[in-house]
């Protein structure tokens, strides 16, 4: 068996000062897979300073250099996708189908940030003055497990488009994934210090780049508690920080909406990526003098499109959760819901049968889900819908927007421009109309708690840069 026993410093892969040891196990059969070495705060410390150091020049390349850069990170990622694939599928869990996506967002990250260069401008002209966007200096990016090389891709390409050199945190238990996708990058060659990856813990290497004041900024992914934790860490040197946080999603079907098509795609929205995703539309608001034909096109949708097993099979939608510790919130969850009385319309407590091995849970669908409830309120990360009845369309803006979250939000309706029309009163960062559409060059984040500033293209490039105004 593996052990995982380097980082990646100045361009170069280094064995790390840190000696402890994490297990990394695959969630389909609970069995140990390898083992990563993980870093500690002499290393991120070594890896700031490596970043602080290339900062220097690579803030002064041009705008083709980098685009040359991102190119060369594009075909060395590229090439290497299948494998990408199979150690995510292997370490993760997730369905093959979802993993190849999301590998594809990965490698894509870096072609989109080309594009973006190409309509972006760092010279403005505001009032009298001329506005320069200089790079921030060296960003500090923190990943969660479920997609963790996209998430990855997305906030180090904006990084090097801007000119910010990185030390990039990934989650511990993504270590196989970032093994790879650092070979990758390496490959790619670009100058020493601009990349930098320390696999470590949280609370340790994540800590020491969000209170070091040479990080200029903090690029994170994650939930919305680790988020607060890191905001508050990151105010005493004044770094700008750019939070992607939970989400409580609602997905609003309006009384004309076309129900033989929006109810399934409401489950697709809701179990995408095994419900652990940050975007899954965890609320189905449908209105009440429907609810019984709404129930049974779930019912009907669930048992003829959702498939839960081994995620290497192509036909399986939805694998295991990613940890034992994931599956108990999840199943802790299922229970809170039947203790809530909400009632339980498929799945439920325990492993589907004959997956006992693994960290597979029931895709389950709570019906009668009271606003109130705590499975209504709370990010559960996990296949389990609640579906919330409402009486007309002002209670079902007001169902929508009563959570802490604001991240995704989706709306259906044989009307666009009603749909419209509820979708600029839903308090979120996103809103897909009729669908689940993805806008991989348009800004996203969220409002409220599910976070603070955006990602994607232009408004996501802007988040590296400072504007210095020169009045001349
Ligand atoms: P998490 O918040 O536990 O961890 C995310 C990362 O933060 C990990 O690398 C972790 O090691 C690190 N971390 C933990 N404590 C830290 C600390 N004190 N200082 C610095 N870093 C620290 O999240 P997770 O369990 O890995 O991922 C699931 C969560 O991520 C969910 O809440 C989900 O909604 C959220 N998420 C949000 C988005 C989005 O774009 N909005 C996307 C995916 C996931």
């Amino acid at each position: 068996m593996k052990t995982i026993n380097s980082i990646y410093i100045d361009g170069a892969f280094v064995k790390p000062h840190g000696t402890e040891l994490f297990d990394l196990v695959n969630p389909t059969t609970n069995t140990l897979i390898g083992r990563v070495v993980l870093a500690d705060e002499t290393d991120a410390r070594n890896a700031i300073a490596a970043a602080k150091a290339a900062f220097k020049t690579f803030s002064k390349t041009s705008v083709a250099e980098r685009k040359e850069y991102l190119q060369r990170l594009y075909e060395a990622t590229s090439g290497r996708k299948d494998e990408l694939v199979e150690i995510m599928v292997k370490e993760y869990g997730g369905t093959l189908q979802f993993c190849r996506m999301s590998t594809q967002n990965a490698v894509n990250a870096f072609t989109r940030a080309i594009e973006t260069l190409d309509q972006f401008s760092f010279e403005r002209k505001v009032s009298e003055s001329k506005v320069v966007l200089e790079p921030l200096g060296v960003v500090g990016i923190i990943t969660p497990w479920n997609s963790s090389n996209s998430f990855i891709g997305s906030k180090l390409s904006m990084g090097i488009a801007a000119g910010c050199t990185t030390v990039i945190k990934p989650s511990e238990m993504s270590a196989s994934q970032t093994e790879i996708f650092t070979q990758c990058l390496h490959e790619a060659g670009l100058p020493p210090g601009v990349i930098n990856i320390v696999t470590g813990l949280g609370q340790v290497v994540g800590n020491e780049i969000t209170v070091s004041k040479d990080i200029a900024k903090i690029s994170f992914t994650g939930s919305t508690a680790v988020g607060k934790t890191i905001a508050k860490a990151a105010a005493d040197t004044m770094k700008r920080v750019t939070l992607e946080l939970g989400g409580k999603s609602p997905n609003v079907i309006l009384d004309d909406a076309d129900f033989q098509k929006a109810i399934p795609m409401a489950v697709t929205a809701a179990f995408q990526n095994s419900g652990q995703a940050c975007i899954v539309g965890s609320r189905l608001l449908v209105p009440e003098r429907r609810l019984a034909e709404v129930e049974e096109l779930i019912k009907e949708a669930v048992s003829k499109t959702v498939k839960v097993g081994d995620p290497a099979k192509e036909d399986t939608t939805i694998g295991p959760m990613v940890s034992k510790k994931q599956y108990d919130r999840v199943q802790s969850y299922i229970k809170l819901g039947i203790e809530e009385g909400a009632e339980l319309l498929t799945g439920g407590e325990g492993h589907p049968q004959g997956l006992e091995a693994g960290n597979f849970v029931k895709a389950t669908v709570f019906s009668n889900v009271k606003p109130h409830m705590r499975i209504a309120q709370e990010e559960i990360f996990g296949p389990v819908l609640s579906i919330l009845p409402y009486k007309d369309e002002e209670e079902a803006i007001e169902i929508a927007n009563n959570t802490a979250y604001g991240l995704m939000a989706y709306v259906s309706s044989e009307d666009r421009q009603r749909a419209l029309r509820v979708a600029g009163r839903i308090d979120a960062g996103r809103v897909v109309i009729n669908g689940l559409k993805h806008d991989p060059l348009a800004p996203f984040g969220g409002f409220k708690q599910s976070g603070i500033g955006r990602e994607y293209g232009v408004y996501g490039l802007e988040a590296y840069l400072e504007p210095k105004t020169l009045i001349q």
